[in-house]
């Protein structure tokens, strides 16, 4: 052998060895198991970043919403309080009304007793002038009379006209007979009348002074009361001070407890936007499998590969009494829901094996017990004519990538995997139209529960 032809032999050798390593290449990236389980993998580490994100917005939210539950509790009782304070005030007011309305009868009454007593002063006075007029009347008439005394009785009884120029009381003095005697009839009477005159108008005024003495003491008496209710009003005004510097300091309260609650709402809202802004990010991601199936999956019109099996109508996934705990396309929640969950009747779900719904190809195999969108361990089944059929929170999938299967064939076991409450198969049928989108769709349009 020549070193040529050593040499040619090494290179063939070789080449043959890289044409090796380039298939096995090939085979590794082409094949749909590698390039879905990393895709599928980074997206899923994703998935539940966002599902945690979401759980601490979510007790963020749970805390805050209990602090906002206190505070509105809190402003009940100080409203509470207010009310109470505002009845408390109306009260106050409506009394001092009344104590204004009194005040302002007996005030009436006071300005009445006034002008009485002022009318009554004026009658004294009238009084009195009459008083003086008559004795003035009477002075005259005195020594008229005395002027003729002293011519007639000039030469006589000196005592006597002395009297009567000494004696005041000239009534009493005229009353005495012997003089009575000495003065003519007309004189008599007209003295007679004065002095009763004079009689009649001090008892009148006796008479007067003591009405005013009695408004002066009926002023005194509604003044007094009058005293009383200012004093009381004094009294309401400084209660009903104290209930509004009160409700002052429960009204600051009250605008604090509210700027708390109103702080509180902010954050309750920007809790709720950032879970519902994950919410929408999970939604997408989770979209990532139709994504998948839009790379990999069968178009609606597509003619199924023969080995498939696929006979046009699709069974119930599970081969013992079964109903459904959950329904498409929303939880009783209202959160959405995308398959129906099947459980055993009687229980002894988990453990129970479930079948393909139709024959066709394994495109997605995840059997590593992680979150996976919540479907933990799930697979996805491509019927080759434009739908698929979707199977989760299985303990143990049963069958791998690129594996055919058919119908009615045991694809895993049903287990409690990813987002569950308890164990049960998620089923969910989707389809992929000719436009190229995918869409989730009610399963019961392709399977009925048999033992229904
Ligand atoms: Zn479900």
């Amino acid at each position: 052998m020549s070193l040529m032809t050593k040499r040619r032999k090494i290179f063939r050798l070789a080449a043959a060895f890289l044409a090796v390593c380039c298939l096995i290449a090939s085979v590794c990236f082409s094949a749909p198991q590698v390039s879905a389980d990393e895709e599928l993998e980074d997206l899923q580490k994703q998935y539940e970043e966002l599902e945690k994100e979401i759980e601490k917005n979510q007790s963020e939210l749970n805390e805050v919403q209990g602090d906002i539950k206190d505070n509105k509790s809190k402003l009940k009782t100080l409203n509470n309080e207010i009310d109470s304070i505002n009845s408390q005030i109306s009260i106050l007011n409506s009394r001092i009304d009344a104590l204004n309305n009194d005040i302002s009868e007996i005030e009436g009454k006071i300005a009445s007793t006034n002008d009485e007593i002022s009318e009554m002063n004026d009658n004294i006075a009238l009084v009195e002038k009459q008083i003086d007029e008559t004795h003035n009347y009477m002075e005259d008439t005195k020594n008229m009379l005395l002027g003729r005394i002293r011519e007639n009785y000039m030469a006589g009884e000196s005592s006597t006209v002395e009297m009567l120029f000494t004696s005041d009381d000239l009534s009493t003095y005229f009353a005495r007979e012997e003089l009575m005697m000495r003065v003519s009839e007309n004189d008599a009477a007209l003295i007679e009348e004065l002095s009763k005159k004079i009689d009649e108008l001090n008892q009148l005024e006796d008479k007067l002074d003591a009405q005013k003495v009695k408004l002066e003491e009926k002023k005194a008496s509604l003044e007094s009361e009058k005293a009383d209710l200012d004093a009381r009003k004094v009294d309401l005004k400084d209660s009903k001070s104290t209930e509004q510097s009160k409700k002052k300091q429960v009204t600051g309260k009250q605008q604090e407890v509210q700027e708390i609650i109103n702080d509180l709402d902010k954050d309750s809202d920007e809790y709720k936007a950032a879970i519902k802004k994950a919410q929408a990010e999970k939604e997408i991601l989770s979209r990532q499998i139709d994504e998948y199936i839009r790379e990999h999956g069968s178009t609606v019109g597509d003619t199924p590969d023969s080995s498939y099996g696929n006979d046009g109508k699709m069974a119930w996934p599970v081969k013992f009494e079964s109903y459904i705990t959950a329904g498409y396309p929303s939880y009783s929640d209202g959160s959405p829901h995308w398959g129906i969950d099947i459980c055993a009747v009687g229980g002894n779900t988990r453990g129970r094996p479930f079948n393909a719904a139709q024959g066709g190809e394994v495109i997605i195999a995840v059997n590593d017990s992680n979150w996976n969108y919540g479907f933990g361990n799930y697979c996805v089944i491509d019927h080759g004519d434009g739908t698929q059929t979707l199977y989760a929170h299985s303990d143990n999938i049963k069958v791998s990538v690129g594996q055919v299967v058919q119908k009615g064939q045991e694809i895993g076991i049903i287990g409690a995997t990813g987002n569950v409450t308890g164990p049960h198969l998620h089923f969910e049928v989707r389809v992929k139209n000719a436009d190229g989108s995918v869409s989730r769709v009610q399963p019961l349009n392709y399977v009925s529960n048999p033992y229904n």
